[in-house]
């Protein structure tokens, strides 16, 4: 019987003749399509040999093509790829944090489709540099003397303790010895970058004296970090940026504020009590540096901003050419940026500051919405509109929820877990919760289009 099954599979070359499957691969390389092919035909046999598989059909040309084409489906997807984001978390780490503004997108692509002035200044007709484009604006919008872009903010830290302290001792307090994720934390950045870490003070309480008396003669700087991603609460004191600011002028040190997230415009009245750029800029630190795909809502990167002296100092650094970022990557920062001149603009434009300050009754009504569409195609499924706690994620404000909305839906045809997973294996993952057998669909993160789209899909797993 085995040997009967094993006889009866197709061969590749009869696969790859299908009218339909030849349709299928027609825009593939052939070597391409021939690896697909030959690895359904060995886990068939494999399946067969092992006795897993018995019968008849599972070796049928109908089952053989379909089986074909899924794969060959499965294989031309992108391993990156866009989902859809139901979690309600705006800056989602694994999901690629800051959604890119309509007008930042246009302007990666732009810049992608074609040469661009990246190291040219095309009305002096000779070599420019790419420090330039993104360096006028920011200083603009933030006030800043000088500018220089990076990497990532870890990568930004790393620049400026490199060049601002190798070879000497950074004053940071106890209680801002942060660990952002991975690899990142401050005490390992230090040690990398050739600076001597001191700590001062304890991990709930640091006050003035504690760096006044740290400071010697080997002391490189003066260093504030914002507990992005926790709080010590109680009993608690720490040294506002603006006195180590005061503290670094009297002593002639120059104060690093590594600022986070880089929130651009005020939020007290949605209660985000982050500190802001302006903030950090009117605060007297030398040195404010901040991420460009946290609160900022632009790409990924690490944004320098400060006294033109010590920007100076990075910009000639080794690590400036192995930091430096990518022409996409400016577009989409300098088309962010542009977006700040009019802050109630950005925050109507820049898709984390428009998810961030959405109503509960604004999402209420689009959760209402969302469960109409779902009930119009599914009508025997169960939609409630629900109240969510959403977070703004991606290590920022911790201990800070936004109340909107979610529809959460159950169904007595299949279970949540099910769903869940059919929602996040088809061409476009749409990633939602589950909570007590129920799926929930937190509409913060949600535009109306993909509203349709996640309702659509329901309508095809519950079908
Ligand atoms: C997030 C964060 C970083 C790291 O920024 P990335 O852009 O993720 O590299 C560094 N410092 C602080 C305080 C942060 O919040």
């Amino acid at each position: 019987m085995n040997r009967e099954l094993l006889r009866r599979l197709p061969k590749v070359d009869e696969i790859l003749n299908d009218p339909e499957v030849a349709d299928q691969i027609a825009s593939m390389p052939h070597e391409q399509a021939v690896d697909v092919v030959r690895s359904v035909l060995d886990e068939k046999r494999r399946a067969i040999l092992s006795g897993e598989e018995t019968s008849e059909d599972f070796v049928s040309h109908d089952r053989v093509m379909r089986d074909v084409t899924e794969h060959i489906i499965f294989s031309c997807r992108k391993s990156l790829r866009p989902v859809v984001n139901g979690t309600g978390v705006i800056l989602h780490t694994n999901l690629g944090r800051a959604e890119l503004s309509k007008k930042a997108k246009q302007a990666v692509a732009e810049v992608a489709d074609r040469y661009s002035t990246l190291e040219y200044d095309p009305e002096a007709g000779h070599r420019g540099s790419r420090h330039t484009h993104v360096e006028g604006i920011i200083r603009k919008i933030t006030g800043a003397e000088a500018c220089m872009v990076v990497n990532n903010n870890a990568a930004a830290t790393m620049i400026v303790l490199a060049a601002i302290g190798a070879g000497k001792e950074m004053i940071v307090s106890r209680g801002e010895l942060v660990e952002i994720g991975g690899a990142f934390r401050i005490p390992d950045i230090m040690e990398q970058s050739g600076a001597t870490l001191r700590e001062v003070g304890t991990t709930n309480k640091t006050r003035l004296k504690d760096y006044e008396n740290a400071i010697t003669e080997n002391t490189g700087a003066l260093m504030k970090v914002h507990t992005s991603n926790y709080r010590v609460i109680g009993f608690t004191e720490d040294v506002p940026v603006e006195d180590l600011a005061d503290l670094g002028r009297k002593r002639g040190l120059p104060v690093i504020y590594d600022l986070g997230g880089g929130l651009m415009v005020d939020l007290t009245d949605r209660g985000i009590d982050e500190p802001t750029v302006e903030y950090g800029m009117k605060s007297g630190a030398d040195v404010i540096l901040f991420s460009g795909d946290k609160l900022l809502g632009g790409p990924q990167a690490g944004i320098i901003i400060g006294k033109k002296k010590y920007i100076d100092r990075m910009k000639k650094h080794p690590l400036a050419r192995i930091l430096r970022v990518d022409k996409m990557t400016l577009a989409g920062l300098e088309a962010t940026f542009e977006q700040y001149y009019d802050p109630e603009e950005a925050k109507r434009s820049i898709p984390v500051l428009r998810m961030l300050t959405r109503s509960k009754e604004d999402l209420t009504r689009d959760a209402e919405r969302m469960r109409a569409k779902i009930l119009e195609r599914v009508p025997d499924a169960e939609v409630a509109v629900e109240r969510s706690m959403g977070m703004i994620g991606g290590g920022t404000t911790p201990g800070i929820l936004l109340e909107g909305a979610a529809a959460v839906l159950s169904s007595r045809k299949r279970s949540a877990a099910y769903i869940e997973e059919q929602l996040r294996l088809g061409d476009l993952p749409i990633i939602v919760r589950v909570h007590e057998n129920r799926i929930v669909i937190d509409m913060r993160t949600v535009s109306e289009p993909e509203q349709d789209m996640i309702a659509e899909k329901l309508a095809e797993i519950l079908a």
